[in-house]
């Protein structure tokens, strides 16, 4: 695609890249990378699976993410089934460098603060393998809920979504997370080659305008962050001010924090649209998250006076206490029948809200975690934890993301089809498939081994409980 570069843009590059500007012009003409991750947390997607998506969507390691793949535009690997089962998330190639510096680590807890639309939370989450508790936070709903949608695809059970300000986390949580991502909202000067309305919303004072929120996001992440912890900073634009000159006012601010490495990923060198990636370390030494009730902050004291964390919760499920009792009752019941085969939940708390049944992940067991079900109170929290399902008429409905999380082997029957079989295009519009033989009751419909969704087999015939919203008919 030509693009028109605006003026104060390609002298401002001018000046950033004096010896380079001829081959970063020369990369508009290039056609723009593509790329996808494979979601470690599918265990189906195992070498075979792999092997199969290399040759389907021609793919090649992207070299600064073990799981990354550049594949083929013409492949369309986000139309075929395996996306709708969460085997892979489509995400620009020179993106996922963030995430991996990021180095998260099973058990932690850990902050994504701008995570919409969840590439980067798709990938720590990955790299967290289901233990410790991940907060993915969007500012906008609307974005928030393809977020959640998101994290459902990709069988994430201990991510909570919330839909925050900044500064309303930072006054609830301070002190409390291991590691922080912060992919700021930015001025988008890496998007030129895919989005033309990057180029036409681009402007010296809108580069202004997002370095301003960009200092002020950061002030809130400096405040979230633990002693000790890691922060990363990533944007996908070029120019200093958001970037080496964000960072620079950021450690002159708080001396706290040393910057222990920048990268960045550049068009006319690297296959990727673009990248920076600031890694920031907070001085000091603390204990883990989920030791006793260390997240007891005076700030959420302030919204709850005269009441210390324990009191807070126990009051906030107390009036349920027996209610959420017979909800997990009514859960084992169904995971007795439909999930035979050994699935068990992470160490958590159930929470109810409406009909809807959640797991609430703690970071570890047995002990206090500084997120429960009281520290949640007056935030937007579009998903709190795993939805389990819809308690209806004294049963449990199990929900979508439910069949997501599980590996599909542990269910009571799964009916498994290759991707190119009319039973798939058939259950994805929505349709009942004939039921097989032995399939009773509450099941899966599954493409080579990975989950798609709940069927519910009776009298020879599948009932389709795909959700309306993901169904497909093309
Ligand atoms: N990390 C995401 C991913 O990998 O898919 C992309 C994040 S995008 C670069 C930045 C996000 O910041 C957007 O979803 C935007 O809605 C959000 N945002 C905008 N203004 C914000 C603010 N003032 N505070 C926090 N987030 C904001």
């Amino acid at each position: 695609m030509p693009v028109t570069l605006p003026d104060a843009f390609i002298h401002q590059m001018r000046q950033l890249l004096p010896h380079d500007m001829e081959a970063f012009l020369q990369s508009y003409n290039a056609s723009r990378t593509f790329g996808l991750r494979i979601n470690p947390l599918k265990p189906a997607a195992g070498q075979p699976l792999l092997a199969e998506a290399v040759r389907q969507f021609r793919l090649e390691p992207v070299p600064w993410c073990g799981t990354g793949y550049y594949y083929e535009e013409a492949s369309r690997p986000g139309k075929h089934p395996y996306h709708m089962a969460g085997l892979y998330y489509i995400q620009e190639p020179s993106a996922m460098t963030a995430a991996e510096l990021l180095d998260p680590q099973p058990g932690e807890l850990i902050l994504d603060l701008a995570a919409a639309p969840g590439g980067k939370t798709t990938q720590i989450a990955g790299k967290m393998a289901g233990q410790g508790v991940l907060i993915a936070n969007e500012i906008h709903p609307a974005r928030a809920k393809i977020l959640s949608e998101n994290v459902e695809r990709c069988g994430i059970a201990n991510a909570i979504v919330t839909s925050a300000a900044p500064d309303e986390l930072s006054r609830r949580f301070p002190g409390l997370f291991d590691r922080i991502m912060l992919d700021a909202p930015c001025s988008g000067e890496g998007m030129f080659r895919k989005d033309e309305t990057a180029i036409s919303e681009w402007s010296v004072a809108h580069v202004a305008m997002c370095a301003a929120r960009q200092a002020d996001i950061l002030d809130h992440a400096a405040i979230l962050l633990k002693p000790g912890g890691r922060l990363v900073y990533s944007t996908c634009t070029f120019n200093r001010l958001e970037n080496e000159e964000t960072i620079a006012a950021f450690c002159s601010k708080y001396p706290a924090f040393s910057v222990m490495r920048l990268e960045r990923i550049w068009p006319h060198i690297e296959r990727g649209e673009g990248h920076f990636v600031a890694v920031l370390q907070k001085a000091g030494t603390s204990s883990p998250a989920f030791a006793g009730d260390a997240g007891d902050s005076p700030s959420a004291a302030e919204q709850h006076p005269g009441k210390s964390k324990r009191e807070r919760r126990r009051n906030h499920t107390a009036a349920g206490t027996s209610g959420l009792e017979a909800d997990m009752a009514l859960m084992r019941a169904f995971a007795e029948t439909a999930l035979p085969g050994g699935w068990t939940l992470g160490p958590g708390e159930p929470l109810r809200f409406g009909d809807a049944l959640y797991w609430l992940p703690h970071p570890a067991s047995g002990s206090t975690s500084p997120i429960g079900a009281g520290d949640l109170n007056g935030l937007k929290v579009p998903r709190p934890g795993l939805h389990l399902g819809d308690v209806r008429k004294n049963r449990l409905e199990p929900a979508h993301a439910l069949a997501m999380a599980v590996p599909a082997g542990a269910a009571a029957w799964m009916q498994s089809y290759r991707p190119e079989a009319p039973e798939i295009a058939a259950f994805l519009r929505g349709e009942t498939l004939p039921a097989q033989e032995g399939s009773t009751g509450w099941g899966l419909i599954a493409v080579d081994g990975l989950s798609l969704g709940w069927g519910k087999a009776s009298g020879g015939q599948i009932k389709n409980h795909l959700p309306k919203g993901l169904r497909r008919f093309t």
